[in-house]
Parts: C-alpha cells; structure tokens; sequence
C-alpha cells in the first residue's frame, strides 16, 4: 500500500518511522511518504493561510497551494518531482482515496480501518488552523474519492495526529505487519466488542491473582471466561457498542449463555 501524507508540519509523522510501521516501511509493506504542503506555495513567506471569507476568528488554509499538491500526489509526485514507485493500476482501478481529518467527518472505526487497508494507495489532507478552505475538496473530488474521517468529537489542532493514528490503525491491518495475524482477531472492537482483560506473569503481584482459570490450562474454560468477560467490560464500558452489535445480529450474544 502507498500511502501519502500532505502536512505544514512533516516532522509531525516522525514517529511513523519507529516500531511495527517503520519496520513495515523497511520490509516494502508499506511505502509512505510525507509531504511538506509549502514547497507547493509560491511567495516568498510560504504562505499557505489566509483570513476567513465572510470575516471571524482564525484562518483559512489557502486554496491554491493545496490544490497543486493534490494534483501533483495524485500522480505519486512531491514538491520536486516523482516520489516512489507508482501503485499497480489495476483493471478500472478506482481514483485514490483522500481522507480528510475533520471533526465533522465519520468517526474512524475498525471496519473503516479494514475497508482502508484493502485500498491500494491512500492520501491524507491535514488541515490546521480553521480547515482547508472547502473549494480543494469539491475539486479534488474530480479525481479522489473524497473521505472525511474524525478521530473523535473534540477538537484537536491539526489533522497530523489523525493522520497518525489512521496510518497506525490501518497499516497494522496490512499483511506482515503483525507478527500472529491470530492477535489481531482477538482484539477489540474486532467482533463488534471489548476485549477481556490480560495478564501475564507473576501470577501474584502486590497481592493480586492472575484469575485461577487462566492458570489452569483448560482452553475451552479460558474461552469462555474471555467471552464472558469481553461482555461484561462492554456492557460496563460501551453499552453502545453491545446495542449495536444485538441490532446488528439478534443472535450475536447467544453463544454467550
Ligand atoms: N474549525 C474546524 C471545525 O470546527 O470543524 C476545526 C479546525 S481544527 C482547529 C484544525 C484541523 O485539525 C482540522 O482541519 C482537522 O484537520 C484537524 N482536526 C481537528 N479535530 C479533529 C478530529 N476530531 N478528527 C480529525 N481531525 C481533526
């Protein structure tokens, strides 16, 4: 998977190079490259903001700046030409994906997460300041599938952390990139709940007890202590998820008596 990244602040995505996603990057898994929006600017400051049409508080990300560099990373280029190899074109491959970080976007979820590492090449716009002025995304919908994703309902300063945590979310998904695919399966928000709790050695720590059941062996016990558990921390936690998951399948939880 190619993925882009478009930022005023590159140094943001840094950590992207560490643990599971840099060695994915190392391995060919994953060929990300960031983008610094302003060497598409034109002026000598670099500009890339500008007051809000119509007046108000904060700035607006200009218009014509981020409207070369999607042109130019829509064809796998940066500020100074060619970056990467291009992406395998399939049959009627589909436009790239640009995904927006928006608190008014759809909140990103673990389905959302599977959908996008099935893409071939994905491109993240980060915003700052009050937005990207609204006209790059009408435009730019001639030649993406324009997706704007929210990490939560709250505000933060810039879209370089969604863009963190969409990077981290979906190239873990990618193949090779978790060492036992079996892990991923097993974890939340996976079948639609919260995962039990976990443990590890010593089994008596500050007086506590690692639970006798998952010392003593039996796998189908542990099983169904996980489940039940699972159930428990959600219904507790995120009732909302356990509603959702019963709309979805009436018989989802049966498994569970
Ligand atoms: N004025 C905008 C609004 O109220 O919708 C918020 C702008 S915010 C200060 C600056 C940038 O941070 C946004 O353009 C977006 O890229 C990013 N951002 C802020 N909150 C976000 C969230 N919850 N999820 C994803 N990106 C977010």
């Amino acid at each position: 998977m190619r993925v882009d990244v478009v930022t005023i602040f590159p140094d943001y995505l840094a950590p992207l190079q560490l643990s599971l996603i840099g060695r994915a990057q190392r391995l060919g898994l994953l060929d990300l490259h960031v983008h610094d929006l302003r060497g598409w600017t034109e002026d000598r400051h670099r500009t890339v903001d500008d007051t809000p049409a119509g007046g108000g508080a904060g700035m607006v990300m200009l218009p014509e700046p981020w409207g070369r560099a999607l042109d130019a990373v829509h064809r796998c280029e940066g500020p100074d030409g060619p970056v990467g190899p291009l992406p395998p074109a399939g049959d009627g491959a589909e436009p790239p994906l640009l995904l927006v970080p928006s608190p008014s976007g759809r909140p990103l979820d673990q389905s959302t997460a599977h959908a996008l590492a099935a893409e071939p090449r994905l491109v993240v716009a980060c915003g700052r300041y009050e937005g990207i002025d609204e006209r790059v995304l009408v435009d730019a919908a001639q030649r993406y599938r324009v997706q704007p994703f929210s990490l939560g309902d709250y505000v933060l300063n810039g879209g370089e952390v969604a863009a963190l945590a969409l990077v981290e979310a979906v190239g873990r998904l990618l193949p090779g990139v978790v060492g036992n695919p079996d892990s991923l399966l097993e974890e939340s928000h996976e079948q639609g709940l919260l995962e039990h709790p976990v443990y590890t050695r010593p089994p008596r720590w500050r007086d506590l007890d690692v639970p006798d059941v998952l010392l003593s062996g039996h796998h189908g016990q542990v099983a169904r202590w996980r489940r039940e558990q699972g159930l428990r921390r959600t219904a507790r936690r995120r009732p909302d998820l356990l509603a959702a998951l019963v709309a979805r399948d009436p018989a989802a939880l049966d498994a569970a008596d």
